[in-house]
């Protein structure tokens, strides 16, 4: 189990105030100059040598990332760093626990990252429902400029340096982050197409880099106590600590920072107080977000919580928002629902994922009362074929996914509905 020493987010269920003062007294804005002064290109060596990988669900290297950033300004245009703070997967729930109770360590990273990736100014995008975070991310952002940490010569450094908060408006779709560039410039938030990638063309169509909230808050602390410390936690290709977001049908759901690669047992065991029902209750579990497939009772107890072990089970880490049911669960019914939520969330730009997600949702609500005939699992199995991969954005692969997921493991569950309607219906014919 990860010490407390070594917990990044050391107020993460506000025990303490989030205020400057507060943050200062846990070692937030400790010499922050003193970083920047290491300069651009040593900030990003130690960012790569961390192994840190993206939080936000898709798991880039962050200083790889970084360093796709231009060096010199090309016609003046200006580089931005995009904070990601939209967090709208089903089951995520750690940006909201970092902004509002931790906003500091979110500012601080933003100056950090954007100084080495010479970025002139922050936009933090935060999820519009997030009213109160929002809130207070404002006043923490307040109190940095009124400091002097940020703004012009931020932190004494020479460096100017701005952070705005924008607050999106609702629509799942702008947490990808074309999508959130297009609304950021008063678009309709529709994905575009990468190539070309953000650091080539961006906001405003200039150099701009995305990051997720967790990616950027825990920047100050690497820095601080060295790639190596970071690195020390998880394993090769899968490093750091993580905030764990364990929700469904254990006997306490909560966040937690734990170590990366953590196996799924002792996390559950630890910070969770088990399987509500004991482990043979357990029926299934997503293990990060809606958009990676469930992994069944019996292969997940002993997974490692990192990117590839879950990769191996043909799911993934995503966002780390573990989602477990147990066997109450109507698991046909719960994928069902996810199919309805992609549906709603389509931006409707191309054809694959907007027609595919109705298909995909409607031939899921007949298998869950069983009113289909048996050739329609493979035929949906096919639907979800034909989306995934042929889409502008991952939205369409995290619709079809899930129901990947479902067929490959509780086939046989879809079978005996289909044969139990089928069976109830000759019964009320005769
Ligand atoms: P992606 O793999 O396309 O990109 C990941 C990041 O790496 C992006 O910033 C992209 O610009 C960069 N990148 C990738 N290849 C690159 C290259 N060759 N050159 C330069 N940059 C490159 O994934 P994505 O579509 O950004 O994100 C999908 C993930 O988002 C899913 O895994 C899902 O788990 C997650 N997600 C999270 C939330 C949330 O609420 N946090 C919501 C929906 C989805
Ligand atoms: Fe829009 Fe779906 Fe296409 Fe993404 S995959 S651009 S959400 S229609």
């Amino acid at each position: 189990m990860l010490a407390d020493k070594d917990r990044i987010f050391t107020n993460v269920y506000g025990f303490q105030d989030w205020g400057l003062k507060a943050a200062q007294a846990r070692g937030d804005w400790d010499n922050t100059k003193a970083l920047i002064e290491r300069g651009n290109e040593a900030i990003i060596e130690e960012m790569k040598a961390s192994g840190l990988r993206g939080r936000g669900g898709a798991g880039f290297p962050t200083g790889l990332k970084w360093s796709f950033m231009p060096k010199e300004s090309k016609d003046g245009r200006p580089s931005f760093l995009v904070i990601n703070a939209d967090e709208s997967e089903p089951g995520s729930c750690k940006d909201r626990e970092i902004i509002r109770h931790d906003p500091h360590k979110l500012v601080e990273g933003a100056l950090i990252a954007g100084f080495a990736m010479r970025a002139r100014a922050a936009y933090i995008y935060i999820r519009g429902e997030y009213i109160r975070e929002a809130e207070t991310l404002q006043k923490a952002i307040d109190e940095a400029y009124d400091a002097g940490f940020i703004g012009k010569n931020a932190s004494g450094t020479g460096y100017d340096f701005d952070v705005f908060m924008h607050r999106g408006a609702g629509a799942y779709i702008c947490g990808e982050e074309t999508a959130m560039i297009e609304s950021l410039e008063g678009k309709k938030g529709q994905p575009r197409l990468k190539p070309p990638f953000p650091a080539g063309a961006g906001l405003y169509g200039c150099p701009t880099t995305v990051n997720n909230v967790e990616s950027i808050a825990v920047v100050p602390t690497i820095l601080r106590r060295g790639a190596s410390w970071f690195s020390s936690f998880g394993r090769e290709g899968n490093h750091g600590t993580k905030l764990f977001q364990i929700s469904g049908h254990v006997e306490k759901p909560c966040v937690v920072e734990e170590a990366m690669s953590i196996p799924f047992e002792e996390l559950i065991e630890k910070h969770c107080g088990g399987i509500r029902g004991g482990w043979d209750n357990l029926l299934a579990v997503i293990p990060g977000g809606s958009s990676v497939p469930l992994v069944p009772a019996e292969q997940i107890r002993q997974a490692p919580m990192d990117f590839d072990g879950l990769k191996e089970l043909g799911s993934g880490l995503g966002t780390a928002a573990v989602i477990v049911m147990d066997k109450s669960t109507d698991i046909v019914r719960a994928i069902s629902r996810l199919s309805y939520f992609y549906k709603h969330e389509s931006c409707g730009q191309c054809t694959p994922c907007r027609e595919g997600t109705g298909w995909m949702w409607r031939m899921m609500e007949r298998l869950r009362t069983g009113d289909a005939a048996i050739e329609e699992i493979d035929m949906l199995h096919e639907v979800t074929k034909q989306v995934e991969g042929h889409t502008i954005c991952a939205l369409g692969d995290a619709a079809a996914w899930p129901i990947q997921g479902l067929i490959r493991h509780f086939r046989p569950e879809l079978e005996k509905r289909i044969h139990e309607h089928n069976a109830q219906f000759a019964e009320a014919a005769e």
